[in-house]
């Protein structure tokens, strides 16, 4: 068990993959913010469909096509329930955060932003939500603006006012650092940008898969989310927006299913969702997706924030402990990550040593350099946890790193 409750050896059992040796010692996976491992639900899912169901959505009129449709529009359905949209039409599936924020700025910002407006982010977001924006001021004329970061890993919430302003356009910020594991006020942050008449896109990348997310209690314009990083997956995300703003956007890729008809001079549109799925949609990800949130239920969502909560504590204090080591970040709220240095050793040589001892972690800039850069460092090394993680893993992480100061003494 662990402090939460959870039955950890059950949880482990769930997820094949992690019982394998890698360079002959056990696997110690803490690499879930780049990509979280699947539990046996969401493989046999996609095996069940692939052997039984499979068929194009929407448009066949044959009993798998019936069977393939019914089961993705399900799997729209079970993602509404989990983050508690009003309606299904407000999901709209995409590959991952990557293609839901690059949605938004090419259809809400290309037909929003002009000349002289602004974009505002803030300075810790991932490269996927820092590019799209810089493109869209770019072809616009617009500006980025950016809300800086202290020393701790915070937004600075001081300066947010004066730099929401009568020309800003959009506010997208990220609920979880990928690289510090700070946790946004995201609340808070609507609250003050709709009081200045301004809408907000959230990139929930490493939100979902450590708490409770619920966007009409966020009250956020879009919310974004990949399925591989909550334990569903690759190819498969889900872009919320407010059906109201939805409504307004233009659409996006051209093709079939975003259709109702076509003559070579005029195409009407289809109604949301599919206005904005062109193609074939990614169907044995959504249902495999679906499948990893019944297997979240299953486990307890309110069980896994307090395990993850825990072993991040567990970590904070077993990583303190290591000679020359310094833990980047230190914001009050934080989940998910560990980011860290090792006195005059690069955080490559740290993650190769560790990887010789099976441990599994990253070392480098995390999609953010511009939130490295403003730390004054250009990689750190980042473990990541999951559900599946004990302290075990962290006193595996931790022996590895004593090795390589041995190695570096
Ligand atoms: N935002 C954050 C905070 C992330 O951590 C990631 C993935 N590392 C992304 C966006 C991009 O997600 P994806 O690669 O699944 O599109």
């Amino acid at each position: 068990m662990s402090g939460a409750n959870l039955d950890m050896a059950r949880i482990r059992a769930d997820f094949p993959i992690l019982h394998q040796e890698v360079r002959g010692r056990p696997l110690v996976y803490l690499d879930s913010a780049a990509t979280t491992q699947k539990p046996q639900a969401v493989i046999d899912a996609l095996v069940r469909y692939y052997t039984h169901d499979n068929a194009n959505v929407h448009r066949g009129v044959h009993a798998l096509s019936e069977r393939a449709t019914h089961a993705y529009e399900g799997a729209r359905e079970r993602v509404r329930k989990f983050i508690n949209a009003r309606e299904a039409k407000e999901i709209i599936f995409v590959r991952g955060c990557t293609e839901a924020i690059n949605l938004v700025a090419q259809t809400y910002g290309r037909s929003r932003v002009g000349p002289g407006d602004e974009v505002l982010i803030t300075g810790m977001e991932h490269h996927s939500d820092i590019v799209p924006w810089q493109m869209l001021c770019q072809h616009a004329g617009a500006t980025l603006k950016v809300v800086p970061v202290d020393e701790r890993g915070e937004l600075r919430l001081d300066l947010l006012d004066s730099l929401l302003t009568e020309r800003t356009r959009l506010f997208a910020v990220t609920h979880v650092s990928n690289a510090l594991g700070t946790v946004n006020p995201i609340r808070e942050l609507v609250r003050r940008a709709h009081a200045r008449g301004v809408p907000v896109l959230v990139d929930g990348a490493q939100a979902m898969q450590h708490f409770r997310v619920d966007v009409r209690e966020l009250d956020c314009d879009f919310y974004t989310l990949s399925g591989h990083k909550m334990f569903g997956p690759t190819g498969i995300g889900v872009l919320y927006g407010k059906a109201e703003v939805l409504e307004t956007l233009p659409p996006w890729q051209g093709g079939g299913d975003m259709i109702l008809s076509v003559t070579l001079d005029k195409t009407v549109y289809n109604r949301l969702p599919y206005r904005l799925e062109a193609g074939t949609p990614d169907i044995s990800g959504a249902i495999g997706l679906a499948a990893a949130l019944d297997y979240l239920d299953s486990v307890g969502r309110d069980a896994i924030a307090a395990h993850d909560q825990e072993l991040l504590e567990y970590g904070t204090q077993a990583l303190e402990s290591v000679p020359g080591l310094r833990i980047m970040g230190k914001a009050k709220e934080r989940s998910g990550v560990l980011s860290f240095l090792m006195e005059d050793v690069h955080a490559h040589d740290v993650g190769t040593i560790l990887d010789r001892e099976g441990v599994a972690i990253r070392a480098g800039h995390h999609c953010a350099q511009p939130l490295l850069a403003c730390f004054g460092v250009a990689a750190t090394v980042r473990a990541s946890l999951a559900l599946y993680n004990t302290r075990e893993d962290i006193d595996a992480l931790v022996r590895g790193l004593h090795k390589v100061r041995e190695v570096f003494a």
